[in-house]
């Protein structure tokens, strides 16, 4: 449910539009190194400055949201901040028209719930193979044990291993654009 700002509706952008634009957006992790388009930048950076926005953990930048301020109807960028305000998360969502920024809303986030528990039960999350609960290993394992895909949070079997693995590289590569 987004609670929507009034400033939002006397700079021309509707409710029904900033929900389904808002639906749309793709979010990205922030990181101290990471990259971005310059306008995108340093609207971003603006905005978590000037509204004081604490522990920024997503953001997304390449939204775009019509503004029908003017006769002719043009098309804003559009933002998002994903903050974390002591025991709330919230999404924050701001239109750039360019010559200013106005903010548009925003939004609770549920928290992230931790992984079910399994105890002693491994799922694998590429086949659906459940790990035995006692494992004999004789000799020197020739494959990988069941272990989890860094950059997936996905559980691996040993038989997954190598899809699992080729999965996580081409995440990390389509996220570095390496
Ligand atoms: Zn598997």
């Amino acid at each position: 449910m987004i609670e929507y700002t009034k400033i939002s509706a006397v700079e021309g952008y509707t409710p029904e539009e900033i929900e389904q634009e808002v639906s749309r957006l793709e979010w990205i992790k922030t990181s101290p190194k990471m990259e971005l388009p310059f306008m995108q930048g340093e609207g971003i950076k603006s905005v978590i400055k000037e509204f004081k926005i604490p522990k920024v953990s997503h953001i997304a930048i390449h939204g775009g949201i019509t503004c029908h301020l003017n006769e002719e109807n043009f098309t804003a960028g559009l933002y998002g901040v994903r903050a974390h305000y002591g025991k709330e998360t919230r999404e924050i969502y701001f239109a750039d028209a360019g010559s200013h920024i106005t903010p548009l809303g925003s939004k609770v986030i549920p928290e992230e719930k931790p992984k079910r528990e399994t105890p002693n039960k491994l799922v694998c999350d590429f086949c659906g193979k459940v790990k035995d609960e006692i494992t004999f290993i004789i000799g020197a394992a020739k494959k990988a044990d069941w272990c989890m895909v860094y950059g997936t949070g996905k559980m691996t079997c040993p038989d997954c291993y190598e899809r699992a693995q080729k999965e996580a590289d081409d995440k990390i590569n389509g996220i570095t654009g390496a």
